[in-house]
């Protein structure tokens, strides 16, 4: 039989392909075809599904053959097909377009996050940092709550009522003694706070991804919440953990996060449990020449309680971490001190065996206090969860982030960069920040954070940008130098536009959600209870004071 004389029914005419279909196609000189595409099987796809729709409508030769009742049928069908097709290539382009969207800010975001390293606001005092941020999501449509779990900077931010709920975390607190100019060398003197952690970009980047996230929802009509959270006192206040034991992250399917690095990576990672607390002992003061057997010095307790400490860290296991600083020791040598204070931090990546440290440490403080003569109480600061990773998350995580791929730096930055390695002693490597950290799923743990806790709450999923020169250590000056250029912004672009693809393929496949959650549930076990491991005190709003 020859080609031309072939009458094709539609369910042959689908299959056809080749040149029998070129021929057959160019006898019909219905259209003519394209070989050199953006998308050869969209388009082929849809052209196909177009012809066909053509002859129903136009009731041509093949359909001839058809009962009506077939016709309305298969017309369904291939409209179905139709819609699919169209529906596959927006899905692809609506991804580049939302995430085009964050570019087409970025001097936006530049200029929030770079007023947010101005303001350099400590933990639970990030009153105009929190105003920022919020300022910015509700101008976008974003509900705002604010003061919750009882801190006045901590906020939400909502957009969507239905679907899926998914969390953003942001932070913006700065740590104290840290100050320093957007210059590859120190200038200041350290009396003011800075950002060495780089939440300035962190809360900007979140802010920003959550944006796209509400746009995506927005414009796609899929079902879907983005819940933005404003997590006040990430550094050393726990903020996060008295949010989680408000009960906050409750009704959220999934938390993400990021934080500034000095590499592009989104490993599942780890960090440490950690229970923090100030101890006080009160003395007596006294002439500290002339009536010394009157006085009992509460630095002497401190010193006591410190020495003991010390010898206790050969009997823990090495892997965990103890670090204290006097944060009072009196005002003058010859006044026998009636007060002194001790700020102790007790780490490892297992909380039971922080809790017993720390319960240790308790004793040592009693002791100390007995032996001098003094009294004393602590005050619990911090505590917080291990982080318990989400491998179906992170490796969704890492996809984006490998998608979404590093920068380069101008000359001008590369120039910057290149006096910041000189002062760390290490040479530049940029591989991690033009290009992207292979996936490793055994990192170690550093330090502590606070989503710990929100991990143990809902599946979660993190991970860093190159925010930092190479080598650069987090609570530096250099960090905080970094932070306050352009480098900073363009890392945090990295990390706001992997979220928002994170978020994206989550609401477009809400079954991964599942799979987290299976994930999540086993890792935890059956028998888990959220225990705050600060207890049930309030929010210490006055840590910095
Ligand atoms: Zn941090």
């Amino acid at each position: 039989m020859r080609l031309e004389s072939r009458v094709y029914r539609p369910t042959e005419f689908l299959f056809l392909h080749g040149r029998k279909k070129q021929k057959y196609l160019q006898k019909q000189k219905k259209f003519p075809l394209r070989t050199k595409i953006e998308y050869p099987l969209g388009y082929f796809l849809m052209k196909v599904v177009k012809k066909i729709v053509g002859c129903i409508n136009q009731n041509c030769i093949p359909w001839k053959q058809y009962s009506d009742f077939k016709n309305i049928l298969m017309k369904k069908i291939f409209l179905s097909l139709f819609s699919l097709a169209v529906f596959g290539l927006q899905a692809q382009t609506d991804h580049t377009s939302f995430l085009n969207a964050i570019d087409a800010n970025a001097a936006q975001y530049g200029t929030i996050a770079q007023t947010i390293w101005g303001y350099a606001e400590m933990g639970y005092q990030e009153t105009k940092s929190s105003a920022l941020l919020q300022e910015t999501l509700a101008a976008e449509g974003f509900v705002i709550e604010k003061g919750i779990a009882g801190i006045p900077t901590a906020f939400s931010a909502t957009y969507g009522t239905d679907g899926p709920v998914i969390a953003i975390l942001g932070e913006y607190d700065a740590l104290p003694g840290l100050s320093q100019k957007n210059l590859p060398y120190k200038v200041d003197n350290n009396t003011r706070a800075g950002h060495g952690c780089g939440h300035h970009l962190f809360g900007t980047a979140s802010a920003a991804a959550a944006i796209a996230v509400k746009n995506y929802l927005k414009e796609t009509g899929k079902a879907g919440t983005v819940k933005f959270f404003g997590c006040p006192a990430e550094e050393g206040g726990s903020g996060k953990v008295y949010m989680t034991r408000a009960g906050l992250f409750d009704d959220a399917d999934v938390a993400l996060h990021w934080h500034p690095n000095n590499k592009n990576a989104a490993n599942p990672g780890a960090a440490l449990a950690n229970k923090s607390a100030k101890f006080r002992f009160y003395g007596r003061s006294a002439h500290a020449a002339a009536a010394p057997e009157q006085g009992r010095s509460a630095l002497d307790g401190v010193e006591s309680m410190n020495y003991m400490v010390n010898m206790m860290r050969e009997h823990i296991p090495s892997s965990a971490r103890i670090h204290y600083v006097i944060t009072r020791g009196g005002e003058a040598p010859n006044v026998v001190p009636d007060f002194a204070e001790v700020y102790y931090y007790a780490r490892h990546d297992r909380r039971d065996v922080v809790i017993d440290i720390f319960d240790r440490i308790v004793n040592t403080a009693k002791g100390a206090a007995l032996g001098t003569g003094t009294t004393m109480d602590f005050e619990m600061i911090g505590g917080t969860h291990e982080l318990l990773p989400n491998d179906v998350l992170q490796e969704l995580m890492h996809k984006s982030l490998s998608q979404i791929g590093g920068f380069d730096y101008t000359s001008k930055e590369n120039e910057f960069a290149k006096r910041i390695a000189e002062t760390l002693g290490k040479p530049l490597n940029m591989a991690f920040v033009n290009g992207v950290e292979p996936y490793d799923p055994n990192a170690l743990p550093m330090g502590s954070t606070d989503v710990g806790d929100v991990s143990f709450t809902v599946p979660t999923a993190g991970m860093g940008a190159a925010t930092w020169v190479p080598g650069t250590p987090a609570h530096s000056w250099q960090a905080v130098a970094t932070g306050g250029t352009t480098i900073g912004n363009k890392g945090m672009l990295v990390a706001a536009k992997t979220l928002a693809l994170t978020a994206f393929k989550l609401l477009d496949n809400p079954k991964i959600m599942d799979e987290a959650h299976a994930e999540f549930l086993e890792k935890r076990g059956a028998d888990f209870k959220y225990i705050p491991l600060l207890g049930d005190r309030s929010p210490a709003l006055d840590y910095r004071n």
